[in-house]
């Protein structure tokens, strides 16, 4: 392995620009290899001490010792990583394709007849990454990957863009609590950290951002253009929709904290999630057109309160519900019961979508965004058409 890594070395001298090889990586922490990259990073210095001859403080066999314990280490994460590429399917795999054709280091797109002067024929990345490349290439490809994603996190550029929205949001969030929920303060959106999402953690599952209640920090997608400027730009043009969705989130997640509430389901979560960042986006005007993420999600909260009399009234209650107290939870259930004159409506809608998901899903696959989606649109036509179907179930 250490006559492999010098080969890893020489790489470096042919490219700086990704191969210093005592980067170190602070941050983000979760990007794909960035543990086998870090590792990798320290057992370089660890052997350019050793040739040095000047372990001052520490012996040699110690720094040997060391040296062979970080090349375990990388070799154990660097398994996982291409156990991590092989499981990926073939939607996702279009979207690593056209991201490593910018990521991945000048020396290895080049090999691989992917650089625009190479002559050999073209080999794909996720055959080569997960069997034929050696642990070094594959290191070498993490590597132009993770200084990326850190190249993203701490952009100048993305920052102040991030200060700008995050201060438009609070004020628009100010406003829409104090009109539609009476002077409830809305949640420090000031706390949260932004966080570059992976394309591997993002994208290629599905999700162009993230927000798990109770950690301080969203996550939106990495840029995928080809200059660092360009990717700023890229991430910037995510804020408006991907931000907005993510930090409303963050507002709505109490009621996700109460044990056994109705409104705990994914469907309605993102229903209300991206209906509240439309409100945001554009004030009281919502584009008439039903496009854009979570449409089915939406479509079926828009046809569970229309059951009810009152929509401006409904929708606050709602959002209420969502922002306050288990009472205020109680109080929005009720006022759906009464107007579908049944009980545990919303209970019984979310379980008609997990029906329709598990009729929908092939044997031994796991459902995907369209399956929900699909799930979601059929139980919603039911509740327009049939409601007793859905009602009385
Ligand atoms: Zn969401």
């Amino acid at each position: 392995m250490e006559a492999d890594y010098h080969l890893a070395n020489q790489h470096q001298e042919k490219d700086t620009l990704f191969f210093d090889p005592i980067y170190t990586l602070h941050s983000p922490k979760r990007t794909l290899g960035h543990s086998a990259v870090a590792q990798a990073n320290r057992q370089a210095a660890v052997v350019e001490q050793m040739t040095a001859h000047e372990p001052s403080s520490v012996s040699y066999q110690a720094l040997e010792t060391s040296s062979d314990a970080l090349v375990d280490d990388v070799q154990t994460e660097l398994k996982e990583v291409r156990e991590t590429l092989g499981a990926i399917g073939t939607a996702a795999e279009g979207v690593m394709t056209r991201y490593l054709d910018t990521a991945a280091p000048k020396h290895i797109l080049h090999m691989l007849g992917r650089s625009p002067d190479s002559t050999q024929p073209t080999v794909e990345w996720k055959d080569w990454m997960t069997t034929k490349a050696s642990n070094d290439e594959l290191l070498n490809v993490l590597q132009g990957h993770n200084y990326v994603v850190e190249q993203q996190s701490t952009s100048e550029y993305i920052a102040l863009a991030l200060d700008v929205h995050k201060h438009r949001f609070i004020q628009t969030a100010k406003g829409l609590y104090e009109v539609k929920v009476f002077g409830l303060p809305p949640k420090n959106i000031d706390d949260l950290d932004l966080v570059i999402g992976d394309v591997f953690d993002t994208l290629m599952k599905e999700r162009a951002g993230y927000y798990h209640p109770g950690r301080p920090e969203v996550v939106v997608v990495q840029g995928q253009e080809s200059s660092q400027y360009r990717r700023d730009v890229a991430v910037e043009r995510n804020f408006n929709q991907v931000l907005t969705h993510e930090f409303v989130h963050a507002l709505l997640c109490r009621s996700l904290e109460i044990p056994g509430s109705p409104l705990a389901v994914r469907w309605l979560n993102e229903a209300q999630t991206e209906a509240t960042s439309r409100y945001i986006r554009w004030s009281n005007n919502y584009p008439v057109a039903e496009d854009g993420v979570y449409r089915a999600e939406r479509m079926l909260r828009k046809s569970m309160l229309q059951g009810t009399p009152d929509i401006a009234q409904s929708e606050r209650l709602l959002l209420r519900a969502f922002t306050g107290t288990p009472q205020d939870g109680d109080i929005f259930s009720a006022h759906i019961d009464a107007a579908w004159g049944a009980r545990g409506v919303i209970n019984k809608i979310s379980r008609a979508v997990a029906f329709e998901e598990t009729q929908l899903t092939p044997v031994g696959k796991d459902k995907n965004y369209a399956i929900e989606a699909a799930a979601v649109l059929t139980v919603n036509e039911k509740l327009k058409t049939d409601p007793k179907k859905i009602t009385s179930a």
